[in-house]
């Protein structure tokens, strides 16, 4: 099929909540292509879901192999690949126990139903949230996120939420009351605009969240799974959360997603109290194993740091210069381009011209390509950037 022929047929079938413009066919490593063979070089990654890039041929395998010998089992029954992937993340996170969904929402969910559980005996069970953060499409989630645009048109949304300016220690004093569980934030922001919060603002939160005794939660969904340069963005910090969720890059394109708990509230969500049919698949585990697999043995963490160095030295000239481009900012790869103008005409003339990138927050260009991208890559894409705004 050809993109007109996708697209009709899309526009027939398929209900309007994206307004997708390519049609991509196949993927490698950092790129991707389209339904008439043009090569495109993702700095979107399927918004920061390919962190081992397209097609590892290691995950492919693994999934197919696994696809061979058992996809589903209903978590009725034990699966070797679980346990494995669980003690895996537990290993690199918080210490504690997993408990394994298929998205960043359901993620999200499942931290406020543990913090709600945990908090039911004290009746605590509100959850303070930041503006422009962003938690999910689901009715709690839209409610826990710190932007309107989500919330338009579904009311009545659900009790139990408060919003606060974001990186404000003393708006979190002001909001704590006698029902509150918890405080849910993104260590760097993702939908909101690339900004990581102040060090000075996670680990005052982390104090206070003791004092409180409140539990300190984060939704690591973006900015996990190596994404920093740290599997979790919250490591880059002097902080250790109470629990966090995660997804996107967490099957590198296969959906899985999870939380994570210290091991003080790992025995919270007792059976019976929380539940999904597809968590923790042998198929998903599979993929998930091999994901962290990659990341270690092919060095993506570092890979990360220094590839996010990279494109940081090579952007910055264009802060320096242009007047129209503000900033450089986020750790890793995962770059924030930031403009004082609507970052839409030129997230559409990069791809034109080859490179795929996010516009979001209206005047961010969000850079988010694999950890396995190469020098050769970066310097491409910044070459592509510069080209583009001194046009
Ligand atoms: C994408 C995202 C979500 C939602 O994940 P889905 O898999 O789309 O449900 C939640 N939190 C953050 C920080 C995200 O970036």
């Amino acid at each position: 099929m050809n993109t007109t022929e996708i697209s009709e047929l899309h526009q027939k079938y398929v209900m309007p909540t994206y307004a997708p413009g390519l049609a991509l066919v196949r993927g490698a490593g950092t790129s991707v292509w389209d339904a008439e063979g043009n090569e495109y070089l993702d700095f979107s990654a399927g918004l920061a879901v390919a962190n081992v890039g397209h097609c590892h041929p290691r995950l492919s395998e693994a999934i197919a192999t696994q696809a061979r010998r058992l996809m589903h089992v209903s978590n009725l029954y034990y699966n070797e690949l679980q346990p494995q992937l669980a003690q895996a993340i537990s290993e690199r996170s918080l210490g504690g126990k997993i408990f394994f969904c298929n998205s960043g929402a359901e993620a999200n969910e499942g931290l406020i139903k543990l913090a709600r559980r945990w908090g039911h005996e004290q009746g605590r069970h509100e959850i303070i949230t930041v503006e422009k953060s962003f938690h999910g499409r689901t009715l709690a989630t839209l409610t826990a996120t710190g932007q309107d645009k989500v919330k338009t048109g579904f009311d009545p949304l659900p009790p139990g939420f408060v919003t606060i300016p974001f990186n404000d220690l003393d708006a979190v004093r002001r909001a704590v009351n006698e029902r509150t569980a918890g405080v849910l934030v993104e260590s760097i922001q993702g939908e909101g605009g690339v900004r990581p919060t102040d060090p000075d603002y996670l680990t005052g939160l982390r104090t206070l969240c003791d004092e409180l005794d409140i539990l300190m939660l984060c939704d690591e969904v973006q900015c996990g799974m190596g994404r920093t340069g740290d599997w979790f963005g919250y490591q880059g910090y002097d902080v250790s959360p109470d629990a966090i969720s995660m997804a996107k890059g967490m099957g590198g394109g296969f959906p899985i997603g999870g939380i994570a708990a210290v091991p003080a509230l790992s025995d919270v969500l007792v059976a019976g109290t929380h539940a999904t049919t597809f968590g923790g698949t042998p198929l998903a585990c599979a993929a998930g194993l091999a994901v962290i697999h990659i990341i270690e043995e092919e060095g993506l963490l570092e890979n990360a740091l220094q590839m996010g160095d990279r494109l940081e030295e090579g952007l910055q000239p264009l802060v320096d210069r242009i007047e129209w481009v503000e900033d450089i900012r986020g750790p890793g790869l995962m770059k924030g381009l930031v403009l004082n103008q609507p970052a839409g005409d030129l997230a559409a003339a990069l791809q034109k011209k080859g490179l795929l990138v996010i516009a979001t927050a209206n005047t961010v260009i969000r850079l988010v390509p694999p950890l396995t991208v190469s020098a050769e890559e970066i310097d491409r894409a910044v070459a592509l950037i510069t080209e583009e705004i001194d046009r």
